[in-house]
């Protein structure tokens, strides 16, 4: 039995629409261009209150040969990943409130805060997310997926060809993902209809070009419902905050089973253990700038926004804030503020403000000292909890380079 009524779903989605018209033009979608919306909402089951706490818009992502040592450069520009970056600057900024002793979504719980019962999030996406979830049984269209950004631009006329299903196959009796199997793994075989792709794989973003290191967003979803949304850095300071209610778009592929797959189990037969259970549903609201007929090209740009007390929305292109010029790209303050330099620099400055949490995570050391690839190795019950998901359910994973050592001076 759901949870969530239909039209409480559809309030949800609405409240989502209603923030996104509001926001400026920057980044989003021009004539012919679609992109994917992407919102967590704060639902708070004592009054039954909902509030969009963020939200991210875009398909985009950069290949390997562009990512940025300093976590300057957001390597991964999907909705889905902006709108949980900006989730992370709500959390952080609710985390310091508590800290400094203002009643918010969190309490504390001996040594680690948790959230407040009757507090628990909704994720909304006005598509299914690219890679496992994406391959369902039907005829029509390719999955609707953006590019792997490349420096020059590519003439229109090839873009849209590529990316106007009207004039790809029809025969197809599944909806295909443009996500690519993992390189030292077994590939989709690519034969008509239900043999085209491999179920249940790891795969990287679609696009063309440089290649990129980035997974799915089916894969990084995947990994919220199993290991928290809140990733290795802030589990070191709350416990794991999971969603229990997805809501996808109308007017677009939708196949609970395809998701139950994806985001659950890759077809594993080993038993799911979750706190909590994910519920998943579709609404009756169909997104204003999601691909179709007529919209051909996903919009270069990727929006986010969060609800916050020093920041408003930012557009970013290439993984960087738009309008940064050439002159000044390497510096901080053309990096978004969900870059991994910027999230780290609000978790050392919570860090920095409770003596217990600096006692505990550095010890002898001093905190500018700590790059933050050690720092993350810290959340121990975190990357156990990982290996024990991968073994399980995903069998492999994306390898990146361990390069992202960098430190930051917070003073
Ligand atoms: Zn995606």
């Amino acid at each position: 039995m759901p949870n969530l009524s239909g039209s409480f779903v559809d309030k949800v989605v609405e409240n989502c629409f209603s923030l996104y018209s509001n926001l400026p033009k920057t980044g989003k979608p021009i004539e012919k261009e679609w992109t994917v919306l992407s919102c967590f909402i704060k639902y708070d089951r004592s009054d039954g209150s909902i509030e969009v706490v963020s939200l991210g818009t875009g398909s985009k992502c950069i290949g390997a040969t562009k990512m940025s040592p300093k976590g300057d450069v957001l390597n991964d520009s999907h909705a889905e990943v902006f709108a949980r970056r900006g989730l992370l600057i709500y959390l952080y900024e609710n985390i310091a409130k508590t800290f400094q002793g203002e009643s918010t979504i969190f309490v504390r719980e001996n040594e680690n805060l948790k959230l407040k019962d009757g507090i628990e999030f909704i994720f909304y996406s006005s598509q299914l997310p690219c890679g496992d979830a994406s391959i369902n049984p039907k005829c029509g269209e390719e999955e609707l997926y953006g590019d792997i950004l490349k420096p020059q631009k590519r003439p229109l006329e090839a873009e849209e060809e590529e990316m106007n299903p009207k004039k790809q196959k029809l025969e197809a009796d599944i909806h295909r993902t443009g996500a690519k199997c993992l390189p030292h793994c077994e590939q989709d075989p690519k034969e008509t209809g239900m043999n085209y792709h491999l179920l249940g794989q790891v795969r990287t973003k679609p696009g063309r070009g440089d290649r990129t290191l980035s997974v799915s967003c089916s894969d990084k979803m995947a990994k919220w419902i199993h290991l928290g949304v809140q990733g290795s850095l802030l589990n070191l300071i709350c416990n794991p905050i999971y969603i229990k209610y997805f809501i996808f778009g109308a007017g677009v592929p939708y196949s609970e089973e395809s998701l139950q797959r994806a985001l659950l189990n890759r077809n594993s037969d080993c038993e799911i253990k979750l706190e909590i259970m994910p519920e998943f549903y579709q609404t009756s609201l169909v997104f204003s700038n999601v691909r179709n007929e007529d919209k051909v090209r996903p919009a270069a740009g990727s929006i986010v926004w969060m609800k916050s007390d020093t920041h408003t929305s930012e557009v970013a292109v290439q993984g960087k804030k738009l309008g940064v010029t050439k002159k000044k790209i390497h510096l901080p303050s053309s990096s978004l503020c969900i870059s991994k330099y910027n999230i780290y620099r609000k978790f050392l400055n919570i860090v920095n403000s409770n003596v217990e949490l600096k006692q505990k995570l550095c010890e002898e050391h001093d905190i500018e000292s700590v790059p933050y690839n050690v720092m993350k190795m810290k959340s121990k019950r975190y990357f156990d909890k990982w290996l024990e998901v991968k073994t399980k359910f995903f069998k492999t994973w994306t390898v990146k380079p361990d390069m992202w050592d960098f430190c930051i001076n917070t003073l």
